[in-house]
């Protein structure tokens, strides 16, 4: 049972540390882009290791250079023009941050400048400019602080993603939510982007999307909470930077959080696309109201491994496994 994960793990190292991994990325073509999804970088993550979304800068930095030699980095919206008209796809790269964490502008927004990669940035518009931390994150501030153990986070978090807005908070309130940006003032897991950060991240290039008002579980929600998500949140992030907004990230992007109607809404809604955190690569035939996204390993080796699985499954579905009309596959 251990071989297989053991067995990635050195044809991954072997590949990447080789050069052969670089060599067949670079050499074989491929009809298809990635979306890589992050939520934020900082120095000294507060999060539990097991649920940790963040990077050290040094990690982000060596990604951004293993992404950016072997693939173009390019906006969402540049690989939705080409989505749109069917255009070949060839191995583009898209860069997204889940959330609205102010380290994406102190911390991971001087580092893509370097690399001249642009980037978008999903939104919670109601936590925006406020102190308070997303649900979830108050229950890992809680476990930070060393109020709730170990052992309990996943099943909390578990009944925390599975239930509407208002059965969340009155669950947080029960815990004893005290633990807040106030009394972490150093921290920079946790904290949110105010509305002058988020104008700034769009100064810097950065492309803005929705990623609803409150982070809620969607399907928890009646129908009418679901819709003001939706368009409240967009309204919110128009109103402040006075363009249009088409992107949406879904909170709790995958299987039975999402589904087509959820995608029909989001339409809509008048955005032009949706990303999940269903894995894989975007191809020129991808619903873009259900974009996969890739996630990373914080070992580049892994994370190069994988790649290259994906780039190869890709090619083998393009040329092998045709869909006949009607059917899925
Ligand atoms: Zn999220």
């Amino acid at each position: 049972v251990k071989l297989k994960p053991t067995l990635k793990c050195i044809l991954s190292f072997v590949a990447y540390y080789s050069g052969i991994e670089f060599l067949l990325v670079k050499l074989l073509p491929l009809n298809a882009a990635a979306i890589i999804m992050y939520h934020g970088v900082c120095e000294h993550s507060k999060l539990p290791p097991e649920v940790d979304f963040h990077l050290t800068p040094e990690d982000f930095e060596r990604q951004l250079r293993f992404l950016t030699r072997r693939y173009r980095a390019v906006r969402l919206s540049e690989l939705l023009a080409k989505l749109r008209t069917g255009a070949r796809l060839n191995k583009e790269v898209v860069l997204t941050f889940d959330d609205g964490y102010r380290n994406n502008l102190t911390c991971a927004a001087p580092i893509l400048a370097r690399h001249h990669s642009p980037f978008s940035v999903f939104i919670t518009t109601d936590y925006i400019g406020s102190d308070e931390w997303l649900p979830l994150n108050q229950l890992y501030g809680l476990w930070s602080a060393g109020k709730i153990p170990a052992n309990e986070v996943v099943q909390l978090r578990n009944q925390l993603r599975t239930r509407s807005r208002q059965e969340a908070s009155e669950l947080i309130c029960r815990l004893g939510a005290g633990v807040r940006a106030a009394q972490l003032p150093d921290d920079d897991s946790f904290a949110m982007l105010s509305w002058e950060q988020v104008k700034e991240l769009a100064r810097q290039g950065g492309e803005i999307g929705s990623h609803t008002q409150t982070h809620c579980c969607m399907t928890a929600e009646p129908a009418n909470r679901r819709r003001d998500e939706l368009e409240g949140s967009k309204e919110a992030i128009e109103a402040r930077l006075g363009n249009a907004v088409t992107l949406f990230a879904y909170p709790y992007g995958k299987t039975p959080y999402i589904d087509p109607a959820f995608g029909l809404l989001v339409r809509e809604c008048g955005y032009q696309c949706a990303i999940t955190t269903e894995q894989g690569l975007v191809t020129p035939r991808s619903d873009p109201f259900r974009l996969p996204r890739m996630g990373y390993h914080k070992s580049i080796y892994m994370f190069a491994g994988e790649m290259l699985r994906f780039h190869l499954r890709t090619m083998w579905n393009q040329a092998f496994v045709t869909t006949i009309p009607g059917s899925s596959i």
